[in-house]
């Protein structure tokens, strides 16, 4: 144990968790132990949730919405509460980072960030509590006046994956409260920590009990019941293409609950000759091994041109070997573990599958050897093509493939060639360039000479098969209302009947 820092060094043995419902911690009778995977030793063991335990969560935020001990405050008090979680969050920072970093396997500097930009989220929630607000109709005639309202929807449903498990529920928890609605969170099983540590938080900020529910658990028995449940109003649910589906047809076989969905993606990187080069090599290097690739909006498909393309990807394969892979809880650390031991298999599989095709590895191409953990050097493929499976199915590791271009619609084209649409980034030093293909790619998020930047302010989603909905800012506040139209007589009634 570092004794001048706790949280740089594992636990000398795994911590318990139990399960949050109606403002009081209960307990389970069977647990789910997790090993942390950039050191293989045991850190949390939290509470396999029955069915009924997730009715009791359920029915504890059906009360709360209905007695409106949340909905019912005005959007100053509810910023307030939402500003004091901002607090304490700073003050609990180095800790929410450290349960972060033992479950997932990120660097210990990444999680600290990820958790300053939830500190973002709550205050840019609670400024949206207070202006979230409806329309009005001043056209309807002298007779007639129209106003519309955003309601909270009611119960929401968050499901939520492992690979950002407190920034991902912080994206959606601040917005959800701003709009009024009360939840019921199921965090992945692997990585349910921190999720139970915002219990604690919202609680010491002043939230009403009943208002935030969390129930650990599988997703196949719990996250499916949450999906299925005839008194949840919606469902947000962040994780696979696949998962997503699954949620379409539980809403569609219940009570067609509203959905947003948050789902992979096969994101392009756009490299064009008259780029800066070297930002552009960092910047795709940064977006294909950021949080080991395991990230929604990883650029992992390389379309660079071709007159530039070998000199490009030489650069990039030079970054990318310089990148720090090492023990998650070192300071120094760039790129950590991989979550878990299918998924490190999974991307080993899809590595193998790429050089049996044909592609050229360029950097990386395997497991990095650590004494214990589980780790995999970025990757680099060239002479890819398009029908290759790891140029089109979301690998969701570190693994980027280079395609080439000659013109600008055949860039576009390239970019457009996947069932996802969740984010693209291009670079380029001319602004028709840069603009037509923002303009033509579809995705949901664009990044111009930059990659994964921005802030809570700004909407979440995707086009095509990576979702339905946005989350954060304004728009994502407003997914979780209802909109309602009241109309207004004014005078007296023309009669129907004479
Ligand atoms: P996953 O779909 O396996 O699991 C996500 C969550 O769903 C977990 O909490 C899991 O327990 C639960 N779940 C599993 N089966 C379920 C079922 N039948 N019904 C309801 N819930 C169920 O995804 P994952 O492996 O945890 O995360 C990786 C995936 O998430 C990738 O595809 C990635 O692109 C996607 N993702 C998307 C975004 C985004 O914002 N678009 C962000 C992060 C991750």
């Amino acid at each position: 144990m570092d004794q001048k820092n706790p949280h740089l060094s594992t636990p000398t043995a795994a911590r318990n968790f139990g399960f949050f419902v109606d403002g009081q911690w209960r307990d389970g009778t069977e647990r789910f132990e997790r090993a942390s995977p950039g050191h293989g030793t045991p850190v949390t063991r939290t509470v396999r949730c029955t069915v009924e335990d997730l009715n009791a969560a359920v029915a504890a935020a059906r009360l709360a919405f209905e007695d409106r001990r949340w909905s019912g405050l005005s959007g100053a008090a509810r910023a307030g509460v939402l500003l004091r979680v901002a607090e304490i969050l700073r003050r609990r920072r180095d800790e929410i980072a450290y349960w972060e970093v033992l479950e997932n396997g990120k660097p210990i500097s990444q999680a600290r960030g990820e958790i300053d930009h939830c500190i973002a989220c709550f205050e840019v929630g609670a400024g949206a509590a207070r202006m979230l607000h409806g329309d009005s109709f001043n056209s309807l005639g002298d007779d007639l006046f129209g106003m519309v309202l955003h309601e909270p929807i009611g119960v929401v449903g968050l499901i939520t994956p492992w690979n950002f498990p407190f920034l991902i529920l912080c994206e959606r928890v601040p917005f959800i409260l701003a709009s009024g609605c009360t939840m019921v969170v199921k965090p992945s099983e692997v990585t349910s920590a921190t999720t139970l540590l915002l219990a604690e938080v919202l609680a010491e900020a002043g939230l009403p009990a009943g208002v935030y529910n969390v129930v650990t658990g599988s997703g196949r028995v719990i996250g499916q019941a949450l999906s299925e449940h005839p008194d949840v109003d919606m469902l947000s649910f962040t994780g696979s293409t696949a998962v997503g589906r699954s949620c379409v047809h539980a809403a569609a076989d219940s009570n067609f609950k509203k959905l947003g969905l948050e789902l992979g993606g096969k994101n392009p990187i756009i490299v064009f000759s008259d780029a800066d080069l070297e930002d552009a090599a960092d910047g795709a290097a940064f977006g294909i091994s950021f949080n080991t690739g395991q990230c929604c909006v990883s650029s992992s498909r390389l379309i660079v041109e071709r007159s530039v393309a070998a000199d490009f990807e030489k650069l990039l394969a030079e970054k990318m070997a310089k990148i720090r892979v090492g023990d998650p809880l070192d300071e120094a650390t760039q790129v950590g573990a991989i979550t878990t031991e299918a998924q490190n298999a999974t991307i080993l599989d899809y590595i193998a599958r790429g050089k049996a095709a044909g592609a050229r590895l360029l950097a990386g191409g395997g497991p990095i050897d650590l004494g214990r953990g589980q780790y995999i050097a970025p990757t680099l493929f060239s002479g890819v093509s398009r029908d290759m499976p790891i140029a089109r199915d979301e690998i969701f590791g570190p693994v980027l493939c280079s395609m080439h271009f000659d013109t600008v619609e055949e860039a576009i084209q390239l970019a457009n060639d996947t069932v996802y649409g969740l984010a693209a980034s291009v670079w380029t030093k001319n602004i028709d360039k840069a603009l037509t293909v923002s303009r033509r790619v579809r995705a949901g998020r664009f990044w111009v000479n930059t990659i994964m930047a921005g802030g809570p302010e700004m909407p979440l989603g995707g086009f095509k098969q990576s979702g339905w909905g946005r989350e954060a800012g304004m728009y994502g506040v407003e997914e979780y209302t209802q909109v309602k139209s009241v109309h207004v007589e004014i005078g007296k009634r023309t009669h129907w009947i004479a």
